[in-house]
């Protein structure tokens, strides 16, 4: 039972000698690593990797910060009664095309103001309404 005891722990010991084959999350290339945090081959990739982490890391605090931002812009133009079509446009989602479209058939309510068309918020609103109800029955 001892020499069983024995065989197991000299056996584990060896299992953590033993080198574990890895991909280099920099080069992907294989390696051997005698780490089983080790991540890439070399020193040099090791600090490219990390560079490329925080450079990744960076980039997506950006773009969080751009989403976040087009967002409160659309907050602001949600709480507006009357729009333009580049405003409803990018409220709904659809292009500037579809909302002219909408507002030549009378979908969407709307006035021009000179040259500019001005579009009544209630009447996107009915459009939900119209189309919920219609649904419904
Ligand atoms: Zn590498």
């Amino acid at each position: 039972m001892q020499l069983h005891l024995d065989t197991f722990i000299t056996g584990t010991m060896t299992a953590s000698k033993i080198p574990f084959p890895k991909v280099c999350e920099y080069c992907k290339k294989n390696f051997t690593a005698y780490r089983s945090t080790a991540k890439c081959c070399s020193n040099l990739c090791s600090k490219r990797y990390y560079k490329q982490q925080k450079l990744t890391a960076k980039v997506k605090t950006i773009t969080q910060q751009t989403i976040s931002i087009i967002n409160s812009d659309i907050e602001k133009i949600k709480v507006r009664d009357f729009l333009s079509i580049s405003q409803c446009a990018e409220l709904l989602g659809i292009s500037r095309f579809t909302v002219m479209r909408l507002t030549r058939t009378g979908l969407i309510a709307s006035f021009k103001a000179g040259r500019r068309t001005i579009i009544s918020r209630e009447s996107i609103n009915n459009q939900f309404n119209i189309n919920n109800n219609e649904s419904n029955t």
